[in-house]
């Protein structure tokens, strides 16, 4: 059984004052849930958002890191940072990251490895442009993604990974992956992992979908058999509307 998993990416937003106002108005709001809820504010506010978090249940994330230990890398920070200010999860290879600041696969995969090296729990982020899936090359793009970033890693510790499908361009744009391709999508990671690894990894492993998410459209979006979970970027700023798609989880 794959606990949902509702994460909220708030991207550059919200200083650390903000993020104090969005925890406590959101903890007066969010539902009882067996879901799992994941805030993962920007790294300035990781450390306020970690202690207010704590004991609560909701678990922190970062957006980022770097995929070494220490060193002369002026501006970037360290898994071991992270997990240092209370994080549990960090987002890998983002479209933003990849598309934005022009990260390539193999350094998503050098991050998944410092990732986990630290007990992080990676959500590693897939998914193709517009004219990817309009050239019908969604599958390709998938695959090389998948093949890339998981490279080197133990079969046992792709168990611990969730993955996200998020089509770049329903990212920040209002347009939503309809239901059958959110499901076409993460039903064909979840057979690349049965077939490259095992089908109990397979089974084990959570997919997310993400990309213009709405407190309208999460409930259908959660209902898809091989989506457990959502990641939101836009809708997660608001404290209301994202308990609105937690309560969407239905449980
Ligand atoms: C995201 O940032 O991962 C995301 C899906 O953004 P949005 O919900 O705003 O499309």
């Amino acid at each position: 059984m794959r606990a949902p998993l509702i994460a909220g990416n708030w991207k550059m937003h919200k200083t650390s004052s903000e993020t104090e106002e969005f925890i406590t108005r959101f903890l007066s709001l969010v539902p009882q849930t067996t879901a799992e809820i994941l805030l993962i504010p920007p790294y300035t506010s990781l450390d306020r958002a970690g202690r207010m978090l704590r004991g609560t249940g909701i678990a922190l994330g970062a957006q980022d890191l770097h995929p070494e230990v220490r060193g002369a890398f002026t501006g970037a920070v360290s898994a071991e940072m992270l997990v240092d200010c209370g994080c549990r999860y960090v987002l890998v290879g983002h479209s933003e990251r990849r598309h934005v600041f022009g990260e390539q696969d193999d350094l998503v995969g050098r991050k998944l490895c410092a990732a986990l090296a630290v007990g992080l729990r990676p959500v590693l982020c897939v998914g193709e442009t517009l004219s990817e899936r309009r050239d019908g090359a969604t599958e390709r793009v998938l695959e090389r993604q998948l093949d890339s970033g998981l490279r080197g890693l133990m079969p046992n510790a792709i168990a611990d990974l969730v993955m996200a499908y998020e089509p770049v361009w329903a990212i920040g744009t209002g347009e939503t992956a309809t239901a059958s391709q959110a499901q076409d999508a993460a039903a064909w990671i979840r057979g690349w992992v049965c077939d490259r690894l095992s089908r109990s990894t397979g089974d084990a492993v959570r997919i997310l979908y993400g990309g213009s998410v709405k407190p309208d459209n999460a409930s259908g979006l959660l209902a898809l058999a091989d989506v457990d979970g959502v990641l939101v970027g836009g809708a997660s700023l608001d404290p209301s509307g994202f308990a609105q798609i937690v309560a969407g989880t239905g449980i």
